[in-house]
């Protein structure tokens, strides 16, 4: 058996609702696992994960698509006693020292006082041991190769190889959000950024078939469904836009049209989050970005929900948007290259400082509220999961 120490970090400073947290990490373990049948364990701030040799590589899948962890390591467990744990820290140098590392330094917890070691001792007993065994390989106290870690806790626990986790909040603790996902890259991003606050989320992608292709539909199933793997799946709403673009487009002065039909996907979008119960509608918009994301032309998209809107990437540069797309494994999918509607539609010279009053004025002009309640009642929920991870 493999045993799996998790370590959580930001959970252990909701004191009175810790429980709560722990409770909803543990199902989305579980969860996640379902299929590997494997016993995940709470006991005094620490998670542990117990499995077979053969399912090592699906768990660590799972603990580095986890939020609410800060790290994870694959621990050995020994006796309680100095020698069982000397013996132990001497097995994980060796291998370390097989793979490369030539230098270590020893890290001790004793939650356990009644260990006749205390840490210190824990770790000048483990270190001696190790230098007898292993006299090539050196102590660095400052930027060792290797850093073994000894827990006493119910067991001794031993390991060498600890990985970062990516931090959090467990998905299923901050409300339901809903998502204007589009085929860009900003979007998933945005969505990963309040996934991992606790926030569940719910997607909504606007579709103006034929203008936008199946491909560019296709394009953002896969996204939602390399979001999903993070929250357990995501169900995504398409809407078809086409009458709402064309009746913007036949109504409304051409640089305006950018500008309301965000408005009619935020005043959309704000009504299906009605419906579904979401706390929350969520953008990819970054301050000043493109036309649309100027300030002015956001207080006239932002006015038209009902719900509060988050945001996350507003102070972000392209960038930083771009690195974090790559590490969560969205950027090679935003980037194919499918046409998303708006690009289609833009206007030439795009109005940058709509003004709220006359915007309203235009977007009344349009009259799409009817338009907007068919599209609602015609669109489709799809659940997307990454059956490939
Ligand atoms: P992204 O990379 O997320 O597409 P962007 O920089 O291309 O963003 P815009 O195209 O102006 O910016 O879109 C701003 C935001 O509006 C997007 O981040 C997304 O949340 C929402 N949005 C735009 N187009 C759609 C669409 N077709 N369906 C759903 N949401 C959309
Ligand atoms: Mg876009």
């Amino acid at each position: 058996m493999t045993t799996y120490l998790l370590k959580i970090g930001e959970l252990n400073l909701k004191k009175e609702n810790r429980r709560s947290f722990e409770q909803v990490l543990k199902r989305n373990l579980e969860g996640m696992l379902r299929a590997a049948a494997v016993r995940v364990a709470c006991t005094h701030g620490r998670f542990y994960v117990r499995c077979e040799r053969q399912k090592e590589a699906l768990i660590e899948q799972s603990l580095s698509q986890l939020f609410g962890i800060t790290g994870w390591a694959k621990a050995r467990t020994a006796a309680k006693t100095p020698a069982a744990v000397c013996a132990a820290c001497v097995k994980e140098a060796q291998e370390a020292f097989a793979q490369g590392k030539r230098s270590f330094k020893i890290s001790a917890r004793r939650t356990d006082k009644s260990f006749p070691l205390n840490s210190y001792g824990i770790c000048v007993e483990a270190g001696n041991a190790i230098k007898t065994a292993l006299p090539d390989l050196l102590v660095d106290v400052h930027k060792p190769d290797l850093l073994i870690s000894v827990e006493i806790r119910e067991q001794a626990f031993i390991y060498g190889n600890e990985r970062a986790g990516l931090r959090g909040l467990p998905v299923g603790t901050a409300g339901r959000g809903l998502l204007l996902l589009s085929g860009g890259i900003d979007s998933p991003v945005a969505g990963y950024c309040m996934a991992s606050r606790g926030m569940r989320l719910e997607a909504v992608y606007f579709h103006a078939y034929p203008y936008t292709s199946e491909e560019a539909r296709q394009k953002v199933i896969k996204l939602a469904s390399i979001l999903g793997r993070y929250t357990r799946g995501i169900e995504l709403w398409t809407v078809g836009f086409t009458a709402v673009q064309n009746r913007i487009k036949e109504c409304s002065p051409e640089p305006w049209t950018t500008v309301l039909l965000r408005m009619a996907m935020m005043d959309c979008a704000s009504r299906l989050a009605r419906q579904s119960a979401a706390h929350c509608l969520i953008t990819g918009e970054s301050l000043s970005q493109v036309a649309s994301q100027t300030i002015e032309n956001i207080t006239c998209t932002g006015s038209l929900s009902s719900l509060p809107v988050f945001r996350p990437l507003i102070g972000m540069d392209k960038e930083s948007i771009i690195r974090q797309a790559e590490r969560i494994g969205t950027y090679e999918t935003s980037i194919l290259p499918y046409e998303d509607c708006c690009v289609l539609f833009s206007p030439a010279h795009p109005i940058l400082r709509a003004k709220l009053t006359e915007a309203h004025e235009l977007y009344s002009q349009c009259a799409l509220d009817s338009l907007l309640e068919k599209a609602l009642e015609e669109s489709a929920k799809t659940l997307c999961v990454d059956l490939s991870a």
